[in-house]
């Protein structure tokens, strides 16, 4: 077996909603939404299977699909985009991230990489034999020194790997930070590669800003979004690359030999998605960040210390102040099945020493189902 492979466990996202299903818990482990988003968006998808076709859509993405997010990365960043040339559909963000490693990665090469991080990072880029140069970023702020991510570069440098908004950390990157990794990427001639699935899940009116906008990266940027996210539609994996020709070209051609293509159907309701007002949007970030406020506040009312969050849908709080015991991994094995509230332990986001009294909360579920799990964690603690 191949050894980047051999040994790894299953991912955390798996075990822990397994766990919560054996023990009938209240899953806030693994990050999806307990709604199904938009009706319409879910009508276009039924109708669009009936009428057909269902048979294979062109290898780059339905047209559709990818005249609308050129048209969204107009419309929300004033970036203009060929969407002949320039949009790759992908079978989820996670297809996309493989691609992108795949292709643009070679034996030897190194990625900056922000810890802690989505746990298929590391194995995707240790699979292409590239070597991941960590830098790490501490709560309550994770602020990104800059002096440290310098030295992590080198002139062996291919790209850096940024998630903007950051998962597990909720963290979104100033703009002096983007300037920042930037100026690197430009004086080592190397990619960004920019997980931005959380793109318009984004409080506090601050703005989400693609480092593709920043000087000198629209030709050394891929930009990765996902339908999951922006529609709450987890399951439907539909996800899309933009970037310069030079980068996609390269990236498709993972793409024809992974999965060439995604389900035609799902496809054209995203394009019919993407399109919608703004209210949508605005909707979307503005319900969230009310869950956001209820979670955070019933969690320290109870004792937990809440690390702020500015983006997606994940908060992460300390356990340390409840003196719970046990390292995180444990805490939310028995949070499951003494609580019944589950959550992940964020020293899963790491790969070396990682701190053991974090855990991660998905807050994106119905206000009584986030009520019911303060109430059971409250009779727990
Ligand atoms: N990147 C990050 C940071 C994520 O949290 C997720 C979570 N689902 C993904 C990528 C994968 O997205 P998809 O489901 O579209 O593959
Ligand atoms: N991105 C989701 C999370 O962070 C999980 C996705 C998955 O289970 N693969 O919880």
């Amino acid at each position: 077996t191949n050894p980047v492979y051999t040994g790894l466990p299953t991912t955390i996202f798996e075990v822990m909603s397994r766990l919560a299903i054996e023990h009938g818990s209240i899953n806030l482990g693994q990050g999806f939404p307990d709604v199904d988003g938009p009706e319409d968006v879910r009508r276009m998808a039924a109708e669009a299977l009936i009428a057909g076709p269902n048979q294979y859509p062109p290898m780059m993405g339905v047209p559709a699909l990818r005249q609308a997010v050129a048209s969204a990365n107009k419309r929300f960043y004033d970036l203009d985009i060929d969407w002949k040339t320039e949009v790759l559909v992908t079978s989820g963000a996670t297809e996309a991230l493989s691609d992108v490693f795949t292709s643009l990665i070679e034996p030897g090469d190194e990625v900056v990489m922000v810890e802690p991080l989505y746990d298929c990072y590391v194995p995707l880029v240790r699979r292409a034999g590239g070597i991941p140069k960590m830098v790490r970023v501490t709560p309550p702020l994770w602020k990104l020194d800059l002096d440290e991510l310098a030295a992590a570069f080198s002139d062996k440098t291919k790209a850096v790997l940024l998630n903007n908004p950051m998962n597990p950390a909720a963290k979104v990157f100033t703009r002096e930070e983007l300037s920042g990794i930037a100026e690197l990427c430009v004086r080592f001639d190397a990619y960004a590669i920019c997980d931005e699935v959380y793109e318009h899940i984004i409080f506090d009116d601050r703005a989400h800003i693609p480092l593709m906008t920043l000087p000198g990266m629209r030709e050394r940027t891929v930009r990765i979004g996902s339908a999951g996210k922006t529609f709450s539609l987890t399951g439907w994996k539909v996800g899309y690359v933009t970037a310069t020709p030079r980068l996609l070209d390269p990236i498709a051609k993972a793409h024809q030999f992974t999965t060439f293509t995604t389900p035609a159907a799902l496809q054209s309701a995203v394009a019919f998605g993407l399109a919608k007002e703004d209210a949508y949007y605005a909707g979307l970030a503005g319900d969230l960040a009310k869950k956001r406020d209820r979670l955070a506040s019933g969690l320290e009312r109870l004792g937990f210390e809440v690390v702020p969050c500015g983006g997606t849908y994940f908060v992460t709080a300390d356990t340390a102040p409840l003196g719970l015991g046990g390292s995180d991994v444990e805490i939310c094995q028995r949070m499951t099945v003494e609580a019944g509230v589950t959550a992940v332990p964020v020293s899963a986001f790491y790969v070396g020493d990682a701190p053991k009294t974090f855990v991660r909360f998905c807050f994106s579920k119905q206000d009584s189902i986030l009520d019911a799990a303060l109430e059971r964690l409250g009779n727990w603690i």
